[in-house]
C-alpha cells in the first residue's frame, strides 16, 4: 500500500506497522468473482445471508480488478476466456490471491475437450484448490480463512525477483475409511 516506504525504517515502528498493515489486508481481502457456471451460484450463495461471508470482511464483491486482490475462479473457463481471465488477474492489485473453486477451475472436470482449460493452474498462479462439484460455501470460506491465515502470519511467499509466488494449498478432505467387517453369526 505504499505505507511501509512512507514510515520511517526502525525495528519496533516497521514490526508494528506490518501487523496493523496485514490485520487490515486480511480483513479486507475484496474478491473479483470470475463466476462462468454453476459454482458461481455457490459462489453467491456464500455472500449471502445464510453464509455470510461478511463475517470475515470478504463480501464486497468488486467488478473492477483494481479494487480487488483476490480472483475467484468459480466454473469452467474456455481457451477463449483465458486470455480475458489472466488480463484480468494482472489488473488486480498487489498482494494478490487465487482460489480455484471447483472441480472445473482446477482440472476442467467433465469437460475433457480441447475447448475448455485443464485447470487455470496452467496459465496463473493459484493459491487455494476447493475440491468438489460444486464445492459447498463452507469450502469457500475455508479457503477465505487459508488466505486470511497467511496473511496473518506475514507468511507471503516471494521468489528470487520479488514475485510472489502461489501458495498451492489444497483444501481436500482426507476419505474417512469405514470398518464394513462383516462378522459371522
Ligand atoms: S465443478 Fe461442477 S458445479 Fe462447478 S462449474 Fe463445474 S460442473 Fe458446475
Amino acid at each position: 500500500m505504499g505505507l511501509e516506504q512512507a514510515i520511517p525504517v526502525d525495528g519496533y515502528m516497521t514490526t508494528q506497522v506490518s501487523r496493523v498493515i496485514n490485520w487490515a489486508r486480511r480483513s479486507s481481502v475484496w474478491p473479483m468473482p470470475f463466476a462462468t457456471a454453476c459454482c458461481g451460484i455457490e459462489l453467491m450463495a456464500t455472500a449471502s445471508s445464510r453464509y455470510d461471508l461478511a463475517r470475515f470482511g470478504a463480501e464486497v464483491f468488486r467488478f473492477s480488478p483494481r479494487q480487488a486482490d483476490l480472483m475467484i475462479v468459480a466454473g469452467r473457463v474456455t481457451t477463449k476466456m483465458m486470455p480475458v481471465l489472466q488480463r484480468i488477474y494482472l489488473q488486480m492489485t498487489e498482494p494478490k490471491w487465487v482460489i480455484s473453486m471447483g472441480a472445473c477451475a482446477s482440472t476442467g472436470g467433465l469437460f475433457d475437450t480441447y475447448a475448455v482449460v485443464q485447470g487455470v493452474d496452467q496459465f496463473m498462479p493459484v493459491d487455494v484448490y476447493v475440491p468438489g462439484c460444486p464445492p459447498r460455501p463452507e469450502m469457500l470460506i475455508d479457503a477465505v480463512m487459508a488466505i486470511q491465515k497467511i496473511i496473518d502470519e506475514d507468511n507471503i511467499p516471494y521468489d528470487g525477483d520479488g514475485k510472489r509466488k502461489p501458495l498451492g494449498i489444497d483444501l481436500t478432505i482426507p476419505t474417512p475409511t469405514v470398518d464394513v467387517t462383516i462378522s459371522a453369526t
